[in-house]
This record gives structure tokens, sequence and C-alpha cells, in this order.
């Protein structure tokens, strides 16, 4: 691991003003914050990642959850997961974000690791995370090996000629489909960003995951107010039954009315290059009767567009399959 500076900023604004010293703050940034330190640390030991200064956020005031006025939920920025997916109000009125966290990682990990951490987790991509291969995330020109390689875990939606990586994120997930906001603090002033607009599709430059610019302090997340009668389910398969990344994942939140689905909000994990909101399967849905043969149709939907490589092929269907069992499950809760 590079000598690097470990620094404990009095405050945010300090933070903001020494981070805003870097060129970029995607990957390669010579400033990085450090939160949990599960991400960070391990690619700073892998030379992944090789910051000269790291600011330490941990003493700063942003591990508080509290209510919004609106009635939603103001989740802060260093708020463990474990922490997140435990609150009262998040397993009353947002089960799938509870589901989601409870579902990553290991209760370890899930102690270490905080909100806007998680939001910034990178690829488990193997050639990303070795500095002796190609990678064009990693050292942008350079190829992308999974291409013609290990490919099983990669994604088959948003990806390009350029990088097949997978965003890892179980909580994101359903961060997507509860529609959260996250607020960004920048020597410019502050910011909101929609969910869907924060991670960017890997196109032509995959080494650029986000929005985000040098400078900016994710403060918290906004969860809107909670959807009265919601029926929400996460559903993550995966190798083994715990302490495994997904192999495909949904995230279910809908309404039913009647007979009929009344609203939906659709997210799929591990197989987007971002977590993937699905607008057509929601369109599927809305409007029609809850069964069997809609939640085929709405799972064929949202993978219409997928585009298989050498290994994962099979994730297209188990798919389709995880998001029909989500939404079964739902309309039976
Ligand atoms: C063995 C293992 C298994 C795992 N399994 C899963 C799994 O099954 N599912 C899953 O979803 N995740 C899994 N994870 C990933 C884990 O959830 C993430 O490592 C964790 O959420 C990152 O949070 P952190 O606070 O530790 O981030 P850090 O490592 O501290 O930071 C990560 C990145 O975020 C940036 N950052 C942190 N805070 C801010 C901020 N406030 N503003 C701007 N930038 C910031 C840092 O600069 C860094 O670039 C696993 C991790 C490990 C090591
Ligand atoms: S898929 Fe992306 S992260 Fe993996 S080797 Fe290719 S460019 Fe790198």
């Amino acid at each position: 691991m590079k000598i690097f500076e470990f620094i404990r900023p009095a405050n945010s604004a300090a933070a903001i003003t020494t981070a805003a010293q870097a060129k970029t703050a995607q990957q390669g940034a010579e400033v990085r914050f450090i939160a949990g330190g599960t991400t960070l640390v391990d690619l700073m030991k892998l030379n992944v990642e090789t910051p000269s200064r790291v600011l330490d956020l941990n003493r700063l005031p942003l591990d508080q959850i509290e209510v919004t006025p609106e009635g939603g939920l103001k989740i802060g920025a260093t708020v463990r997961n474990s922490t997140l997916a435990n609150h009262p109000a998040v397993r009353r009125d947002y089960a799938v974000l509870s589901q989601a966290i409870l579902n990553g990682a290991s209760a370890q990990l899930r102690n270490m690791a905080t909100t806007a951490g998680n939001l910034l987790q990178r690829t488990r991509c193997m050639y990303f995370r070795d500095p002796a291969m190609p990678c064009n995330k990693r050292a942008p020109g350079t190829g992308c090996p999974a291409l013609a390689g290990s490919n099983r875990m990669l994604a088959v939606l948003g990806t390009s000629e350029n990088c097949i990586a997978t965003n890892p994120s179980d909580m994101c997930v359903a961060m997507a489909a509860l529609e959260a906001t996250i607020h960004v603090q920048s020597q410019k002033g502050a910011r909101a960003i929609a969910f869907k607009d924060f991670h960017l599709l890997p196109g032509n430059t995959p080494q650029r995951e986000t929005v985000l610019e040098p400078g900016d302090l994710i403060t918290h997340v906004v969860l809107p107010p909670p959807i009265p009668g919601s029926k929400q389910v996460y559903l993550k398969l995966r190798d083994r039954a715990s302490y495994e990344f997904a192999l495909s994942s949904a995230a279910v939140v809908i309404n039913v009315t009647g007979q009929n689905i009344s609203r939906a909000r659709i997210a799929l994990g591990g197989v987007g290059t971002k977590p993937w909101r699905s607008p057509e399967a929601e369109a599927a849905l809305v409007g029609q009767p809850a069964d069997k043969a809609l939640f085929r149709k709405a799972a064929e939907a949202a993978m219409r567009d997928a585009k298989p490589q050498s290994e994962n092929g099979f994730k297209i269907e188990l798919t389709k399959r995880c998001l029909a069992h989500a939404l079964q499950t739902a309309v039976a809760t």
C-alpha cells in the first residue's frame, strides 16, 4: 500500500475544501473520504486506489436518522448499514431497504459500512481488482479482458463494449425502488440528486461511475414519505446463502387495489452496470390483475434488452424468475 496522509477534518467544510483539491472524484482520486473503510481499504491494499490523502468522516455529525417535515426519512451519510436496517421506521415503512441491507455482506461488515460508502462501493470484477491486468475502469484505454474472459458474475443490462462490470450493491437496489434522493455538499453549495441520476452507465468512460465531482461530500439520503398500503420485498439469489454478492436480485414496491396493481416500483440487482430501475416492468404491471401470468410478462419486459456475455446468459432467465417470485411473494404478504 502506498504511503498516505490520514486526516481527521474538524468539520464538513474542511473536508470539502481538502477534497476539492483532487483532480477527480472518480477512479484514481488523489484525495478520498473514508467512512467504514470496507471498500476503500481493500482497494488500497490491492493498489487499485492509491490516494495520497484520506479524510476520515467518522467524527462529522452525519450519523443521524430523522423524519423529514414531509414525513420521509433523512439518513445521514455515516449511518451504519446495520443501524439503518434495524431502525424501527425502516423496518415498518421501508421494509425492502431493511431486507436488502440485511441480505448483504456479513454482520461485522454491516456494522462498519455506511450509507454513503455503500452508494459508492465498487465492482467486484476480478480484473478491476488486479492491477496486473488491463481494465478500462481502472486504467482507461487498456481494454476489457472480461469480455472474452471471466464474466459469470458480470452485467447483462447497461453494458458497453468498454465495460460490463456489475454494480454489486444490495442497498442501492432498494433505494432505486424507493426513489431516494442523494444530498451532496460542495464548495459551490448543496444539491440534491435523484437516485436514478446518481450512477452512470459505463459507455466510453467506465472509470466515471457517478456524477460526483472533486469536493462533493454526500451528507445524507432522503427517502420520500412511505406509500400507504405498499407491499415490499427484496429477493436476492446468490451462489451461497450468506456473505455473497447477488447473481440476481429484485426490489419490489407495489400497491394492489382490488384485483389490480395500482402502483409499481421495480429495481434489479446483480445484473446491471448500475442499480437497475425497470420502468418497463412497472409499465407492464400497473392497471393489470395481479397474477402469475402478469408477473412473468413484467419479468420478460424487464429483461427485454438484456445482452448476455459468454458465461452469464443464465442470469437472464434467473432474473425473470427472481422478479416474478418477488412479485408473487409481495402480493401474498
Ligand atoms: C467481504 C465483503 C463482502 C461484501 N458483501 C456485500 C454484499 O453482499 N452486498 C453489498 O451490497 N455489499 C457488500 N459488500 C460491500 C459493502 O457493503 C461496502 O464495502 C460498504 O457498504 C462500503 O461502505 P463503507 O462505509 O465501508 O465505505 P468506504 O470504504 O469508507 O468508502 C467507499 C467509497 O465511498 C466514498 N465515500 C464514503 N463516504 C462518503 C461521503 N460521505 N461522501 C462522498 N464519498 C464518500 C469513499 O471515498 C470511497 O471511495 C461487501 C464487502 C466486503 C468487504
Ligand atoms: S468489465 Fe469493466 S471492470 Fe471488468 S475488466 Fe472490463 S472494464 Fe474492467
